[in-house]
Order: structure tokens, then sequence, then C-alpha cells
């Protein structure tokens, strides 16, 4: 038997061999989710121009000295300047010019007073009619309630940076600099091929012996949500001959990933390493993880290439650790690491000396997170993996972890403190 890898230093030297794709040019309206391919310089000033962060008046503060709701200043009311609008007037002393929320400020106000502070009130129909005077209850600081140009982004300004997962606030910062169309990576095509000669589509019936073929899914959405593209080959049996020609339906779809699922243990009919060997060649194999010890990283035909281990739990842990920071990679993401919470066991757990993630179930408890390890903990036991709220790592070497120890959590979704 070979020793068992390190999965720091497998995990270190899977991500050095893989470089980010090229990128692609996509709308706008497309590019929510998407990692971030060029930095976003301001080329001009956010917000362009002085404009009013109020509806009320454009007012010189200079006049409301004193104003207050006893001694109230009345101003000559000389123009109206709805947002979208270039001012046709100025303003002198002693005057104002109705303003609404957006509008430019016209040359000679320095202030904006609200609406509330003065003697209008408007219906927001856009009907009221413009007042002769206006008469104002408070005085205002030069500056207020205006928004200066670049308050908000300077022009040259690095507004967004390059690897960063594109959020709608982010969306709305680059159309806001103008920009229709944004650069993005292009998404890792990954092909998908679950080997089994037991396995049968959902869907189908089950004959003797026969499971459904759960990973292909799983994979699937596990590599969308990840930002990359599944591409599903048709499962393989367990024989050298089946096993190739899917993995060379897997090539034929130009993939700049491939995973398997299966086929990678010890057992007499794991077939996966043999095919690659001969297409390829197995550069790791057999990881202190558990689940998840089987899994092997290489090459096919010239294509990197999972061969993670057949049972879902062990399929789906050795996804989160190995495959989703590498498609983070392939991707030039920046910001892909996991979450992250401190967690205390809330029962004894025994560990057997490798990595261990076990599925558990989190619970607020003053301060800090209870982990209930669920159920069964075996690497076939798929539905305590999809009620689990995280995966709590026990370190390699620890075999006793008594209850009140604290543990990293990767967290499976995200948590709200009242749960
Ligand atoms: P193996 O890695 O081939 O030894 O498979 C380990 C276990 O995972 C076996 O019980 C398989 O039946 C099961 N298994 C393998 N592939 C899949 C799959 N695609 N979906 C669900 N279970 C699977
Ligand atoms: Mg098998």
């Amino acid at each position: 038997m070979t020793e068992l890898l390190n999965v720091d230093d497998v995990l270190e030297r899977i991500l050095s061999g893989l470089h980010a794709l090229d990128d692609e040019t996509v709308d706008l309206l497309h590019a929510h989710g998407r990692i971030l391919a060029e930095d976003i310089h301001a080329e001009q000033h956010v917000p362009a121009f002085a404009s009013s962060a109020m509806d009320g008046f454009a007012v010189r503060a200079a006049d409301l000295t004193g104003a207050s709701a006893d001694r109230p200043v009345r101003l000559l009311v000389i123009g109206d300047i709805p947002a979208g609008t270039r001012p046709d007037v100025s303003i002198q002393a002693g005057q104002a010019a109705r303003i609404m929320t957006g509008a430019p400020i016209p040359p000679g106000a320095d202030a904006v007073i609200r609406v509330e502070d003065t003697s209008e009130q408007w219906a927001s129909d856009g009907e009221a009619p413009l007042p002769e005077h206006v008469d104002v209850f408070r005085a205002v600081e030069p500056g207020r309630d205006l928004r200066q140009p670049g308050e908000s982004i300077q022009t040259g300004e690095r507004a967004l940076a390059r690897g960063i997962t594109l959020r709608p606030a982010d969306v709305g910062v680059i159309a806001a600099l103008g920009r229709a169309t944004v650069a993005v990576a292009r998404r890792p095509r990954v092909a998908i091929l679950s080997t089994g000669t037991e396995l049968v589509a959902p869907g189908a019936l089950l004959e003797p012996g026969q499971i459904y073929n759960s990973n292909s899914y799983m994979l699937a959405a596990l590599v969308s949500e990840a930002g990359g593209e599944p591409i599903v080959v048709p499962t393989a049996l367990d024989t050298v001959a089946d096993v190739r020609r899917r993995f060379d339906e897997a090539l034929a779809q130009q993939p700049d990933l491939i995973v398997s699922s299966a086929g990678v243990s010890v057992g007499t009919h794991d077939v996966v390493r043999t095919v690659i060997d001969a297409l390829g060649h197995i550069d790791l194999w057999r990881v202190n993880i558990r689940p998840g010890k089987p899994l092997a990283y290489g090459q096919v035909g010239g294509v990197p290439f999972f061969g993670l281990p057949g049972n879902p739990v062990s399929a789906l842990v050795t996804f989160e650790v190995f495959v989703r920071p590498s498609l983070a990679r392939l991707s030039g993401a920046i910001d892909a690491s996991p979450a992250m919470v401190e967690a205390a066991l809330a029962e004894d757990v025994r560990s057997d000396g490798r990595r261990s993630f076990l599925r558990v179930r989190l619970e607020r408890e003053g301060q800090q997170w209870r982990a209930h390890p669920l159920g069964m903990q075996s690497s076939a036991e798929l539905l305590a993996l999809a009620r689990a709220d995280g995966l709590l790592i026990v370190p390699e070497g620890v075999r006793q972890a008594p209850a009140g120890s604290r543990y990293q959590v990767r967290l499976l979704r995200a948590l709200s403190d009242g749960r």
C-alpha cells in the first residue's frame, strides 16, 4: 500500500498545474455570478455632475442664515429642475429653483433645502404648479444635500478588481460606469463521467442489483454551482473497453476538466486507473481524507482529470475539497475560499486519524455554534449530506474528539442565526 497523501499538499500540487482559462465578453445582463476578468476603472466621475440628493429647492445657503419655523425666509422661485434636464437658470441672492433628486444643481446654488423644510407640499404626480415664492423654515450649511461630482467613484479609480465573482451590486457599479459589456472568465467545461455496471439512469426501472446513478446529477449541479459548464457523458460499464470508450467520448467534448466517479478504489473491477494509465497518467492517488481516500488525479489526453470515489458522500466531499478550488483556479477567481465557522461538537466523535469531514447540523447556542453529527456518517449516506449545514473538519491524527471540542466547519449553506 502506498502512503496516503496529505490533503493540503495534494491541493497545492493540483492547483500549481492549473492556469486561468481565456476570457469572454458578455452583456451586462448576463454578468451576474461570473468571474470578472478585467479591472474595472472609472472613465468618468460618478456622479458626473453636482446633483441634488433630495427633492426640494436649490438655494444659496447664505440666504437662509437664521431661518426657522417662526421666522421663515421667503425666496423667489425662478425655475424648475426635474431629473434628466439641464438647468436654464442661475440662482442669485434671494432666489431658489425647485429641484428633484438626481437633477443637476444650477449655477449659483450651493445647497438644497428639502421640501419638508419649506411651505410647499407636492403630490407626486408631477402636477404641482411651480409656486412664485417658497418659505424656508431652517438654515442649511453650504453643500447640504448635494452630491458632488466623483463623490461615489473618481475618474481613474479602480472600482472593481479582476477575479471577483460579480454580485448584483457589482453589476450595478459596472452599469453606473457606462459599460454595456464586461470581460469575464470563460466557464470551465467539465465532462462528468460516472462509471459502474450497477448504474441506471433515474426514470428507468431498476433490475436486481442495480442502483440509480446519483453522482452524475449531483456532480453536474456542483459544477454549475461552482461556475462551470457540466457536460454529462453516458455512464460506463466496469470494463476497460467501455470505460475507455466513454473517456474518448468525454475528450471529444473538448473539456477543460474531466471528473469521473467510481472505479478508482482497489476492487477487481476498478478499471478507471488502468484506462487512464493508457490514455494519460495518474499523478496522485490515495489521499489522507475521510471520506474520499481513493481520489485520483492526473491527465487524460492532455486534460486535467479527477477520479472521484463512487460513494456519493465521498464524491461530494472530494469535489468540495479539490475540484471546486480547481474550477476557481481555472476561472482566475480570487474570492473562492469556502465560508467557515467554528463550532463545538455536541457529542463525542471517534475518528480514524485521517482528515475527516463529518456531516453536521449547526445550532446556535448563545455566542457559539454547536455541531450535531448527522446519523450515520457512512460515505454512502447521501441523505445525511443533503440535511447537513456543513462539514466539520477533524484534523489528521485525531482519534478521539470529545463533546465540546471546537473545530472548523466548512459551510454547505448560508446560516441564519435564528435556526
Ligand atoms: P466504487 O468507487 O466503484 O467502489 O463505488 C463505491 C460505491 O459507490 C458503490 O456502492 C457504488 O455502487 C456506489 N456508486 C458508484 N457510482 C455511483 C453513482 N454514480 N451514483 C450512486 N452511487 C454510486
Ligand atoms: Mg464500482
